[in-house]
């Protein structure tokens, strides 16, 4: 991807049909598609959109995919960013990206900008930071929210922004008139799993003993994430096995490897636990 400041300004072809299960969610955002569509419908009447809504829930439970679904149900143009990216590779410059960003957006209005991981530059000021550290970090954060308070939801911009760690976040970035919302996105029950799995199995030439159902009463746990990994692992093992078509024995395997994964990467985030 083009890791550069920020990606965006393209129309994307992501809707809500890609996006399985979620429905309260899809309800929630709903509103901001019909904004995003038709802005003065909303705002000739005096009523005030809400500028940003916060995404909340666990990873690879399809934050990243909603957001870009709102984009393409309103076909407008998607900016997004990674808070952690933010952080890290733009040392110095941070404030300055985020005033870019901002610009460009405004002159692609109506638009959706993304912010992934907010919680690396939004977390609370006060929390650990000394005085005179890592002001990289809270410069950024601060030009975000002069760019929130800068305009009007008649400019047309709706921010989302995901995070895991909505505990964390500074109390300014939720005032009124920033991310007033918060809209829980949570892992998927076994309905939920069987609606992913019947998304992520429809591109693949499948046997006839592969069962949506089935394959998510095997994986209790399963984030969308995981679940897509799955798909694309089974098609992956039964092309190695020279096979005409994936069977529920690729995707046992594939199960297996995939929670494989997982345990080791438990492992390296909580070594001794
Ligand atoms: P992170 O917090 O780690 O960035 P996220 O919540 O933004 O994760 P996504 O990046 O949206 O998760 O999801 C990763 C991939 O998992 C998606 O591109 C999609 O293939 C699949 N996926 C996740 N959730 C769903 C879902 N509800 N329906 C269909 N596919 C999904």
């Amino acid at each position: 991807s083009r890791a550069a400041l920020f990606e965006g300004g393209d129309k994307v072809k992501i809707t809500f049909k890609d996006v399985a299960g979620l429905e309260e969610a899809k309800e929630e955002v709903q509103e901001i598609v019909e904004f995003l569509k038709n802005p003065s419908k909303f705002t000739i009447l005096g009523g005030k959109i809400p500028k940003g809504a916060l995404l909340v829930g666990p990873p690879g439970t399809g934050k990243t995919l909603l957001a870009k679904a709102v984009a393409g149900e309103a076909d407008v143009p998607f900016f997004s960013l990674s808070g952690s990216d933010f952080v890290e590779m733009f040392v110095g410059v941070g404030a300055a990206r985020v005033r870019d960003l901002f610009k460009q957006a405004k002159a692609k209005a109506p638009c959706i900008i993304f912010i992934d991981e907010i919680d690396a530059v939004g977390r609370s000021r006060s929390r650990g930071s000394v005085p005179g550290g890592n002001d990289e970090r809270e410069n950024t954060l601060n030009s975000l929210l002069v760019e929130m308070d800068g305009f009007g939801t008649d400019s047309g911009v709706i921010i989302l922004a995901a995070t895991n760690r909505p505990d964390t976040l500074d109390s300014a970035l939720l005032r009124p008139g920033r991310f007033d919302r918060q809209i829980s996105i949570d892992k998927p029950d076994i309905n939920g799993r069987t609606e992913i799995f019947q998304v992520h199995l429809k591109p693949l030439t499948l046997g006839p003993d592969v069962d949506a159902r089935r394959l998510s009463a095997q994986t209790p746990g399963f984030a969308g994430a995981e679940i897509a990994n799955v798909c694309n692992e089974a098609a992956l093992i039964a092309a190695r096995r020279d096979k005409k078509m994936v069977t529920d024995q690729d995707f046992t395997d594939a199960i297996d490897r995939v929670i494989g994964g997982l345990e080791k990467k438990n492992k390296i985030i909580s070594p001794g636990e």
